[in-house]
């Protein structure tokens, strides 16, 4: 496995694997990584020949007062996993490569980065489409793998990716969870013991909406307002929202209909946890 710091040396790189016709798979990431990130990576090796894991914690997507200086930053840990994954190249920028000095270019996506996180974390969603177009013209993959835990993020990407006729493909993979459903996050380790077992309450929510939405209910306020129940039952639980959008359009809807995203973003303690579920009530 080969690591590599500069734009140069990984560009390099992809361009011989090109010439040998293999299929360039590039998975995203700001390290820390997990089983979930693995599980991305998994399916990137098994559907391509040439797999780039990039690690780059990206400044512009966090806020002031969000955690960019605390986010976990397990380098070689990451690279061991990598490894063992059967990655073949490690991508590591540091800003002053990613970023150059003079930049005044940026990808913003419109509208869908308006609900959910967007509200909540203004520009958020421009430092993510910025660096990932960055990221897909620096290693041009065929195919990018991204997780439906993010799913607001994959979405917007899809988004751009369509817009600006981008030429790869956006595969996104399920979520993978903790064996009490809680979604595996490398924010999850901000969490104490106790604020851990409250984070539990989370996915409980999300059952619900889909124990409720199954039964038959499609008056949304009345979904959320159970939801809401659940999620204020432990103290350290500061809820950010809880949405029932569509989930193309990620606006709000007031009956339950067609393909449903329920979303939830809380903060614990120091930790800002997002999750989600998908329902297609179309097949019913
Ligand atoms: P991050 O390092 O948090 O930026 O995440 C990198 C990629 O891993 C994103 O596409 C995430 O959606 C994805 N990811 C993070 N956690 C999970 C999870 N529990 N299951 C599946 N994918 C995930």
């Amino acid at each position: 496995m080969k690591i590599a710091e500069t734009i140069k040396a990984v560009r390099d790189l992809v361009g011989a694997a090109c010439e040998q016709n293999k299929k360039i798979g590039l998975v995203p990431t700001m390290g820390a990584l997990h089983i979930g990130h693995i599980s991305l990576v998994e399916r990137a090796v098994k559907e391509c020949g040439f797999v780039v894991v990039s690690i780059y914690v990206n400044p512009t997507q966090f806020g002031p007062g969000e955690d960019f200086e605390k986010y976990p930053r397990p380098l070689e840990q990451d690279l061991e996993i990598c490894k063992k994954e059967g990655v073949d190249v490690v991508f590591n920028p540091s800003t002053d490569e990613m970023y150059s000095a003079e930049n005044l270019t940026w990808v913003d996506v419109e509208k869908l980065t308006e609900p959910l996180c967007g509200q909540l974390r203004p520009g958020h969603f421009r430092g993510v489409t910025t660096v990932c177009a960055k990221l897909f013209n620096i290693v041009a993959p065929d195919v990018a793998y991204f997780g439906h835990k993010d799913a607001q993020q994959s979405i917007v990407i899809r988004r751009m990716v369509a817009d600006l006729n981008m030429p790869l493909e956006i595969v996104v993979c399920p979520t993978v969870r903790e064996a009490d459903g809680l979604a595996v996050s490398s924010r999850n380790k901000y969490l104490t013991e106790q604020q851990r077992k409250d984070a539990t309450f989370i996915y409980k929510s999300l059952q619900k909406c889909r124990e409720m939405v199954d039964s038959g209910v499609t008056d949304v306020d009345k979904i959320i307002e159970k939801m809401r129940k659940i999620l204020n039952e432990p103290n350290s639980m500061q809820v950010e929202y809880v949405s029932i959008v569509g989930a193309q359009t990620l606006e709000q809807m007031e009956k339950i209909c067609g393909k449903v995203l329920a979303a939830v973003a809380v903060k614990i303690g120091n930790a800002r946890l997002i999750d989600n579920i998908l329902m297609d009530t179309s097949k019913d």
